[in-house]
């Protein structure tokens, strides 16, 4: 049947990420692979009163086909949460979506043609990759540093890509690298798609999880023009498998997405959109990030400490200030492709680093997710992989 698959499809390849989650399900293996939040921390005796509240109050709604815009309670209310990264929105701004993935996917769908050009930072996150690339994209890596995209870089790029369409990037605790964007950059890369008349992705699942330091407003807020598409999701602040994500866009640029949910799942589930809301409604949903904060927090700490006693000193790290993950360059001979395969015969895992690159060849990273396993496992873990480090450099 090979000739009857689309071009489309004949490009992909399975993700390296599902692959290696096939392996952390082994229970007796330290996974750092994964980008999953902690599930202790799940708020399951809520969500039981929760969702008998849904069930006897609203069943027949709940489970009836509804609006594809999304349920308009929780619309109100992911509005009014935008005001803590800067966004004044009201619910007709917003859609619902199935996770900010989603969102990702339909992107794709929306600007672009195959050729077109995705701007991204490099490294960027490997769901999206993959995502864009089923619409038969190339891709171009902009520089990144500790504030963000180097803008004259990306600027000398845009010079010789006339068919970019739009920049996608991830501001705040980026997934993998941790890092964070400052202002100035925010603020430039805003005037810079306004020069050259492009669409900004800013893909913000991890902006609550912040650690330490003051919030910096998110891309969406420095908008002059409407041309910031912004992604959330309630994947890692309160559930992955709700799976409810949303797009804030201008009306026009909203339609779109409004027309494309359409045919792809005609709206988000009922159910998990008004167990959400309610939960929103009856909990302290504020308190309920904080305390994620203080154990991802906790986690981070350790990671950090074990990696700077444990690894050897040609280790390269910087301190992620909130988010799910650390990311460690190692000299350029270290493929950690190499190195994933020794971590597993020694029962720990985590992601090379090789695929967040599109373009590929960086194979010297690695990704190391601090969120989802309990302090103990991750010094045993840290301290397994700095001996096999230590073997290899
Ligand atoms: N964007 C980024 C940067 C992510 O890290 C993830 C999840 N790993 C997603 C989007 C997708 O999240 P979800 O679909 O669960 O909202």
């Amino acid at each position: 049947m090979e000739h009857l698959y689309s071009d489309r499809v004949k490009q992909l390849k399975a993700s390296e990420i599902r692959e290696i989650l096939k392996l952390t399900q082994q229970p007796d293996i330290i996974s750092f692979a994964g980008g999953l939040p902690a599930p202790e921390l799940f708020p399951i005796e809520e969500m039981k009163v929760v969702t008998q509240k849904v069930l006897s109050e609203m069943g027949q709604e709940a489970l009836q086909y509804s609006t594809t815009e999304g349920y308009d309670p929780l619309r109100t209310k992911i509005a009014k949460r935008l005001l803590n990264v800067g966004i004044e929105a009201n619910k007709d701004d917003i859609l619902i979506t199935n996770g900010s993935q989603q969102g990702l996917d339909f992107t794709g769908k929306i600007f672009l043609n195959p050729n077109d050009v995705v701007l991204c930072e490099s490294p960027s996150y490997l769901g999206a990759i993959n995502a864009f690339k089923a619409y038969e994209c190339g891709f171009k890596e902009i520089q990144t540093d500790n504030e963000g995209m180097v803008l004259s870089h990306l600027e000398e790029v845009i010079n010789h890509t006339p068919n970019a369409k739009f920049i996608y990037v991830i501001p705040d605790f980026q997934n993998p690298s941790g890092r964070t964007w400052s202002e100035a950059r925010r603020k430039g890369l805003v005037a810079i798609a306004n020069k050259y008349n492009l669409v900004i992705i800013e893909d913000n699942p991890y902006g609550e999880l912040r650690f330490e330091g003051e919030m910096i407003g998110s891309i969406k807020s420095f908008d002059t023009e409407g041309r910031v598409v912004y992604l959330g999701t309630f994947s890692k602040t309160f559930s992955p498998g709700l799976r409810i994500g949303w797009v804030l866009a201008s009306p026009n640029v909203l339609n779109k997405y409004i027309v494309v949910k359409q045919g792809a799942d005609l709206q988000s589930s009922s159910i998990s959109q008004r167990e959400l809301n309610q939960f929103l409604e009856m909990y302290d949903f504020d308190a309920h990030i904080a305390n994620i904060k203080k154990v991802y927090k906790t986690r981070r700490d350790l990671m950090i400490e074990t990696i700077k006693s444990e690894f050897p000193k040609e280790a390269e790290f910087e301190i992620p200030s909130g988010g799910l993950f650390a990311w460690v360059k190692l000299p350029n001979h270290v493929n950690t492709k190499e190195v994933l395969v020794k971590a597993v015969e020694n029962k720990v895992a985590f992601v090379p680093g090789g695929s967040f690159f599109p373009n590929g060849g960086q194979e010297n990273f690695m990704r190391l997710n601090f969120s989802n396993m309990p302090e103990e496992k991750i010094v045993e873990g840290i301290t397994r992989l700095g001996k096999i480090l230590k073997d290899v450099i």
